[in-house]
């Protein structure tokens, strides 16, 4: 439980991180929160030489609007999102997940970036962004450049993100006024990963769902687009033998192992039930009921 040796740098801006980055290459790993990776340092899962603290570089920080994108700094913690009434007023999806995300000292910690770039099929906000449609921007030695959620994972903790690369920012854009959301979560207790959850993202027009994005989380090495699942919802007022449909059109794209959260069998009915949730809360709240 004691990590390997290394050499902890701490930059003062993006420029001086993305040359510790570049002059160590595959041995430096930016260190955000610290609650994924050094866990994994001290499982020996991860041996960086060279850790690189984004904490003091300002320009990761903080949450805006541009245009008709909210855009959020990669060192943003889970805490600052729970407290953000911007997020609260046009992202509300971002407060109801990182309310889920393990407990309040780890959400004190824990980053944004970090949760998004780390490529743990656990991870509650990657699924989130999927459904948003978010990009992620980041910046390497070869410049800026924006990769969108959807496109971002690639396996289990294999990602886009080339090895000199830090995530700067995630960018969304900003769903309709009146929207329906729902980011609902199966755990074991309160602090734990998903046994399954899904992302959904909606809007309602003349009673009937007009657009509709699902995204599920820790049902697959990746996080998941349904878009089947979205599909069949579309057009329809969501009436009991859609929800099934829907429900198995989720089911049907999961991919879960066994593990300590139960049987793959468990987990792919679990993601059926958690998306039928989610779809019923956020077409409840886009009616305003
Ligand atoms: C007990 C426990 C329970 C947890 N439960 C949950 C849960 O229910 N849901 C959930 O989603 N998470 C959970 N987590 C994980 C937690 O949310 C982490 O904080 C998060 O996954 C990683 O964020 P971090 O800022 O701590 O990143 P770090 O641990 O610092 O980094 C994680 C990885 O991302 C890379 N990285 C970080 N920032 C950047 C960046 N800007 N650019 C490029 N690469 C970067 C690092 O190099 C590392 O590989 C839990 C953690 C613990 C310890």
């Amino acid at each position: 439980m004691i990590p390997g040796p290394f050499t902890y740098h701490r930059p003062a801006s993006l420029t001086e991180a993305l040359a510790v980055l570049k002059t160590y290459g595959d041995e430096a790993r930016p260190l955000a929160g610290g609650h994924s990776l050094i866990p994994m340092m001290k499982l020996r899962m991860a041996s960086p030489e060279h850790l690189i603290d984004l904490g003091s570089i300002a320009e990761l920080k903080g949450i805006s609007q541009e245009g008709t994108d909210i855009v959020i700094g990669a060192t943003v913690t889970q805490a600052e999102l729970i407290k953000s009434d911007l997020l609260a007023a046009k992202l509300p999806i971002i407060r109801e997940t990182a309310q889920q995300i393990a407990d309040p000292q780890i959400r004190y910690k824990g980053t944004l970036g970090g949760n998004v770039a780390n490529g743990d099929p656990g991870n509650d906000m990657p699924a989130v962004m999927q459904a948003l449609g978010a990009q992620y921007v980041v910046q390497g030695s070869g410049g800026k450049r924006s990769i969108a959620a959807k496109d971002f994972y690639q396996g289990s903790y294999f990602t886009a993100l080339q090895p000199d690369e830090i995530l700067i920012a995630v960018r969304v854009p900003v769903p309709a006024a009146g929207h329906g959301y729902a980011y609902e979560k199966l755990k074991r207790k309160i602090g734990d990963y998903a046994t399954a959850a899904t992302a959904v993202i909606l809007s309602v027009s003349g009673g009937k769902i007009a657009t509709a994005s699902i995204a599920l989380t820790n049902v697959a090495p990746t996080p998941l687009i349904a878009e089947e699942a979205a599909r069949l919802v579309i057009g329809t007022t969501l009436d009991a033998a859609t929800l099934k449909k829907a429900a198995d059109a989720a089911k049907a794209v999961a991919d879960p192992a066994t593990d300590g959260r139960g049987t793959a069998d468990y987990r792919r009915e679990m993601a059926g039930v958690i998306t039928g949730r989610a779809l019923a809360k956020a077409f409840a709240r886009a009616k305003g009921v």
